[in-house]
């Protein structure tokens, strides 16, 4: 049996399995680097993680989690609006008021 890879998420520190989180990289940019969502999780370099909530996104910018993690000055700007269209691409119900239910928690 294969051990889930463990992750620890920058905003509660809670670790937990990669599954669970969603993985933030950065980009050249200027004059700091971009930390940027990594959607499909596959993109080269050293990755950070959070929890696909809002909480744990903001907690992680506000304790400058990304700058740790990435070890360098980085520009966190972009980050809560990459947020925002990745929750307004896996979880349109919540904004439309669909009522479809998928049994899963909030
Ligand atoms: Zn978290």
């Amino acid at each position: 049996m294969k051990l889930h890879q463990q992750r620890t998420c920058m905003g509660c520190r809670i670790t937990t399995s990669k599954n669970e989180l969603i993985r933030w990289v950065v980009q050249p940019g200027q004059p700091q680097l971009q930390v940027r969502l990594d959607a499909t999780g596959q993109a080269h370099g050293r990755g950070a993680w959070t929890h696909p909530v809002p909480k744990c996104v903001q907690q992680a910018v506000h304790r400058k989690g990304f700058a740790r993690a990435f070890r360098a000055q980085v520009d966190a700007s972009a980050v809560l609006q990459d947020f925002e269209a990745y929750e307004d691409r896996t979880a349109p119900d919540r904004r439309t008021g669909r009522d479809k239910e998928s049994g899963s928690e909030i």
